[in-house]
């Protein structure tokens, strides 16, 4: 065993510390890189001193000896080339059984070499000593230099060679050689001397290093770790956007590459995720979103990953999605996982996903037109189809690009104050008399031509014009109405995106005080969406509407999700029943029940009952029939102009419009 320095270089067998382990493969590699020459060198000198002896000495020690000497080194050469050409990270058990034979075999090698070059000179004359004795002690001096990192070793080697020459010169008798032997004697302890310092240099350079390694695999370590957050939502521990939209790239640069089949992106959004949060506090609706992760996880398998995006929106890629059947059948898998109760902590809770799919068929594609495509067929799930899976086609894509002309065309229309109001009469419906106008809003574009308000009213909420436009209307509303009699009430409509948005009332409020138009006069119409979408906001709105004198109706009363609590719930002055029943009061008995039950319960709430799309005159007389008091549609009179509003009470337009500017 070779104790090397007490520290670092013993190769025992027990547990290696990481450091020590360094040091030894560096020993162990530096001998590697020096020992096939060194060998080399070991047996040229061998057979050089062979043939030098040749004519003078016996063959035994001329031929035999050297022979057993070649063999040896020529295997150990051997076996170091081919330990330098294997690679850089020999197995530890093998570096330190290499260090252990080199610890012995290279001290008695230095002797035997020494004796050799001794021996015969016994005999010889004071050159032919000095040649032999200089050789060999040369080739002890260029080992013990080559393997100065295992410093005991190196030492022995130079003792080895420089004792039993020194011994030899001493009894040799000859005064010439007493000079030589000090220079041997200095010259061996100055190579002990820069071993040594050679030998702590290399300890300290491979200290830093592995401090350095290890330093860097500190900030390896932070690196790496500050990537995972930075790639992982924190909630569910899946991938989060930035990882999706990598994990994406990657997919579409593969596909392009040919690398990979076809495959589709996915989003999932949940419906009816809100109302868990809102209601049973946030620590649950984690939970949700944390199961929700796992469920859609466990139904794709090993298909693709789940990411989430944020909120209750989920990403998915799916490999192998080859066609829209693909992707139903597997956005339907998807949902369905969803509609199982959560059960969190004694709270059983309800939820469900729509699903929308892009697939990725042709080269090119972009990660952000196949998330905005997929995100098209989640908005189509979420409106026609909610809770169940819709795959892009290219007609969506019109769809949208038609939206954002419209909304191009609409900024500019709002601003310039083209959106016009029209008013449909609404009538007792037995007497026929008109007792209200309902305001609806008409805008007739130049190219665009005549574009519907239930195409252009969504198209404000979500480019946030609403209000603007909502203002600009009221206030062109109400500018007609106060030139109607003072019995005709206004009645208008609040959209769904509206009624939930902060200052709507205050804002409707200052305009009619404005104006100077009574409270009493104005009904304003909400639909059970908008309630829907935020039952307090929108209990609040309506709460402040009502508290100023204003009247609510309850507007397309069936088409929503509202039951009769919520009716009963909220303030309302009047429910107006959509024209779907309307159509089928004289045909379908099923349907003439409803509405006898909606009169019934607004009876009983003592609030006013209207039938919207009244067209014909045996649909007026079936609802006088079953109760119901007031009606709206074509049969009394299509909406009309402000001017021809107010000629129609019989009043000159342009006397009352010139009043009450
Ligand atoms: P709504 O409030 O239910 O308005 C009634 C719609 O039915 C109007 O269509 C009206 O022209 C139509 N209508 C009335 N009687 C009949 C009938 O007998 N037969 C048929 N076939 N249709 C009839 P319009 O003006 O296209 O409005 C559609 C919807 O757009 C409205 O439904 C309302 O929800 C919305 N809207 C209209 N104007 C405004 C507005 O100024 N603000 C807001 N927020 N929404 C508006
Ligand atoms: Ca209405
Ligand atoms: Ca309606």
């Amino acid at each position: 065993m070779v104790k090397l320095m007490p520290i670092y270089s013993s190769v025992s067998a027990r547990p290696l510390g990481k450091l020590r382990e360094a040091l030894i493969r560096e020993q162990h590699n530096m001998l590697r890189r020096v020992l096939p020459a060194l060998y080399a060198t070991m047996i040229i000198t061998l057979i050089i001193f062979s043939i030098s002896f040749e004519s003078t000495l016996p063959d035994w020690f001329n031929l035999y000896i050297p022979v057993i000497f070649f063999s040896f080194m020529s295997l150990r050469l051997v076996y170091w080339v081919r330990s330098l050409i294997k690679g850089p990270e020999p197995d530890m058990n093998i570096i330190r059984r290499d260090l252990r034979l080199i610890s012995w075999v290279t001290p008695v090698m230095a002797l035997s070499y020494s004796a050799l070059a001794i021996l015969p000179t016994t005999g010889g004359d004071t050159f032919q000593i000095t040649i032999a004795v200089l050789v060999v002690w040369c080739v002890a001096l260029i080992t013990s230099f080559s393997i100065s990192t295992l410093p005991i070793t190196s030492i022995a080697v130079i003792l080895c060679a420089t004792i039993p020459i020194s011994i030899n010169f001493a009894l040799h008798g000859n005064p010439n050689l007493v000079p030589l032997t000090t220079v041997f004697v200095s010259l061996s302890l100055l190579v002990i001397y820069t071993n040594t310092v050679t030998y702590r240099t290399f300890v300290e350079t491979i200290i830093s290093q592995w401090r350095l390694t290890r330093k860097n695999g500190v900030i390896e370590g932070q690196r790496a770790f500050a990537t995972r957050i930075a790639y992982t939502d924190t909630l569910t521990g899946l991938p989060n956007r930035r990882s999706f939209y990598d994990a994406l790239d990657d997919a579409i640069l593969q596909f392009n590459l040919k690398r990979t089949n076809p495959f589709a992106v996915a989003i999932v959004d949940l419906d009816g995720f809100k109302p868990i949060n809102d209601v049973h506090g946030h620590g649950t609706g984690d939970a949700v979103l944390i199961e929700v992760g796992e469920r859609l996880e466990e139904s794709l398998g090993d298909r693709g990953m789940v990411a989430r995006l944020g909120g209750d929106e989920f990403a998915i890629i799916a490999n192998d999605v080859i066609n829209s059947e693909d992707a139903i059948l597997l956005g339907n898998k998807l949902v369905e996982s969803l509609r199982p109760t959560f059960e969190i902590d004694m709270i059983t809770a309800h939820l469900s996903g729509s699903c929308g799919f892009c697939l990725v068929t042709e080269k090119g594609a972009k990660s952000s037109c196949v998330l905005e495509r997929a995100d098209l067929a989640l908005y189509k799930a979420k409106s026609e189809n909610r809770g169940y899976t819709e795959v892009f086609t290219k007609d969506m894509e019109e769809k949208v690009l038609q939206r954002s002309m419209i909304e191009q065309a609409l900024r500019i229309a709002i601003s310039n104050n083209d959106i016009e109001m029209q008013f449909q009469p609404i009538v007792d419906l037995k007497s026929q008399k008109i007792i209200g106008m309902e305001a609806l809003a008409r805008w007739d574009h130049a190219y665009l031509g005549s574009v519907p308000p239930s195409k252009f009213i969504p198209i404000a909420e979500h480019s946030g014009l609403i209000s603007e436009l909502t203002e600009n209307l009221f206030r062109k509303a109400v500018t007609t109405a106060k030139s109607w009699p003072s019995d005709i009430f206004l009645s208008f409509n609040i959209s769904a995106g509206h009624l939930t948005r902060q200052n709507v009332s205050m804002n409707i409020l200052s305009i009619m005080l404005q104006q100077n138009f009574s409270p009493n006069r104005l009904e304003i119409e909400v639909t059970e969406t908008a309630i829907m979408r935020n039952m307090e906001r929108a209990r609040a709105t309506i709460a402040n509407f009502k508290q100023a004198g204003i009247r609510i109706s309850l507007d397309d009363f069936g088409t929503g999700y509202s039951s009769m609590n919520q009716v009963r719930e909220l303030p309302f002055d009047k429910i107006k029943i959509d024209k779907s029943f309307t159509d089928g009061v004289c045909d379908s008995e099923r349907t003439r029940n409803v509405i006898l039950s909606v009169i019934g319960m607004c009876k009983n709430l003592n609030i006013s009952c209207l039938a919207e799309g009244i067209e014909r005159e045996e649909q007026r007389q079936a609802l006088i029939e079953l109760g119901c008091g007031m009606g709206q549609g074509y049969l009394f009179g299509k909406s009309m102009s402000g001017e021809e509003s107010i000629e129609l009470f019989g009043i000159d337009a342009d006397v009352e419009q010139k009043k009450s500017a």
